[in-house]
């Protein structure tokens, strides 16, 4: 398989433009669940960026569990994005829900992002596939690893490498955590394939008090960078309040990270 250790020995890095994801890095991409409006995003990129971060994320098109949930802006919040990061020079990931929004997704933002609920939706991946961007690409929460390497196939078979695996937890019987972080699948992957993969401990565990204990855990293991959440103002957060870290606990995390590794 190309996404094998036996067919590719070496470490495969991710480039996007002067940021690279592996390469001995540990990558940060932060951000807000979702794009709400100008102001926030506007906030959230100042504060990223005084604090090193290089990968803005949050999502325009939100996969939410209910109808009557805060969507996202659609394409406005693309744009609000890709301002928002062009002025700090930093890049995107923002998930792309659909086909229909592929074009948008991909001409605006950096890297796209492929959501738990569609990591199995072939015909949307190998659509993304040829879109031209890196992909970042996250386990569904019914996925093996076995499950995910095979998604990950699917991209590189549509001829693009530029692929970062992220772990962001799985459906257990447990019910103090909204899923429950496979530490062990990161080694696993690093054991069996050569591309980067990150975590994402907000919707791992869907609990801010969580967010540095396990990004010290994912650091440990060995991953080349983790998806957080940081909103501005986390109580009133449209979507995923209870698992975004506000700007000073951020901060902390930030700085623990910069003691231990190269987060640039
Ligand atoms: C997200 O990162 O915005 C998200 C919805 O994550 P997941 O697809 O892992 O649930
Ligand atoms: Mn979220």
């Amino acid at each position: 398989k190309l996404v094998s250790r036996e067919f590719h020995g070496e470490d495969l890095n991710v480039e996007v433009g002067d940021v690279s994801i592996g390469n001995g890095k540990f990558a940060v991409m932060a951000g807000p669940c979702a794009v709400e409006d100008r102001s926030m995003i506007e906030e959230s990129a100042a504060f990223l960026s005084e604090m090193g971060v290089r990968i803005i994320r949050g999502g325009a098109y939100k996969p939410r569990t209910s109808p009557y949930s805060f969507q996202g802006l659609g394409r406005k919040g693309l744009e609000l994005l890709r301002e928002a990061a062009d002025r700090y020079g930093m890049k995107t990931v923002t998930e792309v829900t659909g086909e229909a929004t592929l074009e948008a997704v991909s001409s605006l933002s950096d890297i796209v992002q492929i959501g738990a609920r569609n990591a199995q939706n072939f015909q949307l991946i190998q659509r993304v596939a040829s879109c031209g961007k890196p992909v970042l690409l996250k386990r569904g929460f019914m996925n093996t690893v076995e499950e995910l390497l095979l998604s990950a196939e699917y991209i590189a078979y549509g001829g693009n490498m530029s692929i970062i695996l992220c772990e962001r937890g799985i459906r257990t019987f447990e019910t103090s955590t909204r899923n429950t972080l496979d530490i062990s699948a990161i080694p696993l992957i690093k054991m069996q394939s050569p591309l980067p993969i990150i975590a994402d401990p907000s919707h791992a565990s869907g609990r801010r008090d969580l967010i540095i204990p396990l990004s010290r855990a994912i650091l440990a293991v060995g991953a080349d960078g983790i998806e957080v959440e940081v909103h501005p103002r986390p109580e009133s957060a449209l979507s995923d309040s209870k698992q975004s870290l506000n700007f000073r606990e951020f901060e902390r995390l930030m700085q623990e990270l910069k003691s231990l590794v190269d987060t640039r």
